[in-house]
């Protein structure tokens, strides 16, 4: 099953990315995590990403279009994959439909924006794995330390309060309208994201099933 999770940043689409890809076997791809790798070692792509990534901004459609045609002939995508976080921007759909992939659906996970405050300040991240904690929904089981890989804990620049609005603006603007995007192709799924992971979760796979 070819999949793209939609949703403001801090709606839970890594966190669901990870509960679909256990448990349909598929690679969940997150372009975020991909730019924060090349940041970190300062490859030629992270360096160009970096300013706007750090601002709350979009980086240029042709950088992450670029990433995804890569990644997507990988191997492990032939029997499906899971977007996370790619298309954020109508040329990024239309990239995708030129690539000649099918979306069998998309699954948009809707958090209201004062909610979304809460869910970002909390989020630590991974930056060797690209795991997910949050301080008080997801702690990691030694403090600051990641479970996967051992490695530490870290908050991600853009999650601090003053980039956060910039970012949910920009979702707003410029990715918000992808959901009719989508609709009108009639694969939309709406996921109200819920307190809890678990009844989340479980409303993902119902909507898988739709
Ligand atoms: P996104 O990938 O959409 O930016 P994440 O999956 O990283 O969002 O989730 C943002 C933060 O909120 C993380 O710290 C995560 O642990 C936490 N989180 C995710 N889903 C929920 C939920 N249903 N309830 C509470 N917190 C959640
Ligand atoms: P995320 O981890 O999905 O919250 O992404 C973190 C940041 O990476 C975003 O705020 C953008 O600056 C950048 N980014 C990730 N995916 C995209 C995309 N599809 N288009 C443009 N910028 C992106």
């Amino acid at each position: 099953m070819n999949l793209i999770l939609l949703g403001a940043p801090g709606a839970g689409k890594g966190t669901q990315a990870e509960k679909i890809c256990e448990k349909l076997s598929i690679p969940a791809i997150s372009t975020g995590n991909i730019l924060r790798e090349a940041m970190a070692n300062e490859t030629e792509m992270g360096l160009k990403a970096k300013s706007f990534v750090e601002a709350g901004n979009l980086v240029p459609d042709e950088v992450v279009i670029g990433i995804i045609n890569d990644r997507l002939k990988e191997d492990d995508c032939k029997n499906g994959f899971i977007l996370d976080g790619f298309p954020r921007t109508i040329p990024q759909a239309e990239a995708l439909d030129s690539m000649g992939i099918g979306i069998d659906k998309v699954i948009d996970i809707e958090v209201p924006d004062d909610k979304i405050a809460s869910r970002l300040s909390g989020r630590r991240v991974c930056l060797k794995c690209g795991a997910t904690y949050h301080t008080l929904f997801k702690k990691p089981k030694a403090d600051g330390i990641c479970d996967s890989c051992g490695d530490k804990l870290v908050q991600r620049k853009d999650d601090m309060p003053e980039t956060v609005l910039d970012r949910l603006k920009t979702y707003h603007e410029q990715t918000e309208p992808l959901k009719g995007f989508y609709e009108k192709k009639g694969i939309l799924r709406v996921v109200e994201g819920q307190e809890d992971v678990a009844e989340t979760t479980a409303l993902t796979f119902k909507a898988l099933e739709d």
